[in-house]
């Protein structure tokens, strides 16, 4: 995955001439050292770059034009220090085809009572400078986050931080391609989506290659790369007895090895994020892909199973945006409910495809046999999910648009050992309870897998819809079941009322 810090916001200052050069001097000082301040927070991963101060539309159409051809662009922070009479940003906001934060601050944290006159409160204007590109942003009816409070609060900082991982996920998605081998699963309806219209909003292409071309690859690895790779797997995991060199079923290890080193070769000759299979379409391959699936999303890819895009989507988008932070992102499916006495919990798995990123020790590397799919006993990565607060996410396709839905969830360890479930899992406790949450999640036509992370919040994925200008329903722990249906039935309303004719 791209480092985030190889990515740019560019700091937009607005302000006017009426003030004469001396005042447009201060601006652009003030300006610069807020924008040092946000590119040297820790809580922002990209690199925060100072653009002149603006004072014409000539100059905003030219730098949001800039903006958008520039591939390391990924977005711009607008500030009003001064008054910046908005008719100027008309052109250039119209124009912009990249993601805009709105950041509501002011260079002095606190009033200077002894001092403060009347040429201070000209320079310091942006509480009424900013309402004034606010009604322009407003009356264009344009999608932005609007984030208020003094730069150095790192409260702000933070809040910068969120929007801009969610630009990075934007870009990503606009510039990235899912590999799908093989169909969906046959029959499934929440897996299928329209796919032009997935590229065209999303930003995303999907195309689908042929399990031969996959399997080729598969079986040019040579010897010495699967024997590299097994030392790997001994080094990185508890290995079991039976797959280690010399053990009763290493050469399924071998497989499994194979299998990892074609995929991956497959998927690093073109510009793929994600991809998805089905263990309905494995002609030529031994085991359905587990480890090597688990290992390449470790590694940043995105997946999904029988063929669902979506979520192979959603994995990558929530991987780039918690890039660098440690709670790791996942693959998963809500599985088998726990209706305990101390709360209701959900069971979350897959056949085999859970990311060693959200591990809560050292894996064990094992083999069991799978029920479906027909092919020799696959290998995989079996262990429990730390715990801690995490989402989990979807998005849909509701025929007319596409729909993120995003459950709060705290994950917590299993209240006793799983010693006969041979794959990895989490257990969680969704907000503000089961029965809500499953609920609601059910009225919004939320899928089965979902994409479960760590420090990916709603607020990320809220930046991320409405870069999107996609739909998205948050299940926390102030949701109440009957607002939540209501909002669906507005939704919708909405929805159809804002494509137009
Ligand atoms: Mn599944």
């Amino acid at each position: 995955m791209q480092p985030l810090d190889t990515l740019e916001v560019w700091f937009a200052t607005g302000s006017q001439h009426l003030y004469g050069p001396e005042t447009l001097d201060i601006v652009a000082a003030h300006s610069a050292r807020i924008a040092a301040a946000l590119d040297g927070s820790g809580s922002v991963p990209v690199r925060v770059v100072l653009k002149p101060v603006l004072t014409e539309a000539d100059g905003i159409r030219r730098l949001c034009q800039e903006a958008n051809a520039a591939d390391a662009c990924i977005g711009l922070i607008t500030w009003m220090h001064t008054f910046s009479p908005a008719k100027m940003w008309i052109a250039g906001l119209e124009a912009l085809q990249k993601p805009f934060l709105h950041l509501h601050t002011q260079y002095d944290r606190e009033i200077p009572w002894a001092t403060i006159d009347m040429d201070f409160m000209n320079l310091n204007q942006a509480a009424h400078g900013d309402r004034e590109f606010g009604f322009l942003a407003a009356r264009l009816r344009l999608e932005r986050t609007v984030v208020v409070g003094h730069w150095g609060d790192p409260e702000v900082q933070e809040r910068v931080g969120t929007w801009s991982r969610a630009a990075c996920a934007r870009r990503d998605w606009e510039t990235g391609q899912i590999a799908r081998f093989g169909e969906n699963m046959r029959n499934v309806a929440v897996t299928e989506g329209d796919k032009v219209e997935a590229q065209r909003r999303l930003g995303f292409g999907i195309n689908g290659y042929g399990v031969g071309d996959l399997v080729e690859l598969v079986d040019a690895s040579t010897d010495v790369e699967i024997d590299r790779l097994v030392e790997r797997y001994l080094d990185d995991y508890e290995v079991v007895a039976e797959l280690r060199p010399g053990g009763d079923r290493a050469a399924s290890l071998r497989d499994g090895a194979r299998i990892e080193l074609g995929l991956r070769r497959f998927l690093e000759a073109g510009p793929f994020i994600a991809f998805t299979d089905t263990f309905e379409d494995l002609h030529g391959l031994t085991q359905l892909p587990g480890l090597a699936v688990q290992r390449l999303m470790a590694d940043g890819y995105g997946f999904g199973a029988e063929g669902d895009w979506k979520t192979a989507a959603m994995v990558r988008a929530m991987k780039v945006m918690s890039t660098g932070l440690p709670g790791g992102v996942s693959f998963m499916e809500d599985y088998t409910y726990h209706f305990g006495p101390d709360g209701d919990l959900i069971l979350g798995a897959h056949m085999l495809e859970v990311c060693p990123t959200i591990a809560a020790g050292k894996p064990l590397l094992e083999i069991h046999p799978l029920s479906i799919g027909g092919k020799a006993d696959p290998v995989r990565l079996v262990f429990d999910a730390h715990p801690g607060p995490a989402i989990a996410a979807c998005v849909t396709d509701m025929g007319d648009r596409f729909r993120m839905v995003v459950s709060v969830v705290d994950v917590v360890p299993p209240e006793q050992p799983l010693p006969r479930l041979p794959v990895a899992r989490a257990m969680w406790k969704p907000r503000p309870d089961l029965k809500t949450n499953a609920a609601a999640w059910i009225l919004a036509g939320g899928s089965h897998h979902t994409s479960l992370g760590f420090d990916v919040t709603p607020a990320h994925l809220r930046d991320f819809a409405a870069m999107a200008g996609t739909e998205c329903l948050v299940i926390d722990e102030a949701t109440r079941l009957e607002a939540f249906a209501d909002q669906l039935r507005w939704n919708d309303l909405y929805h159809h009322l804002a494509k137009g004719i």
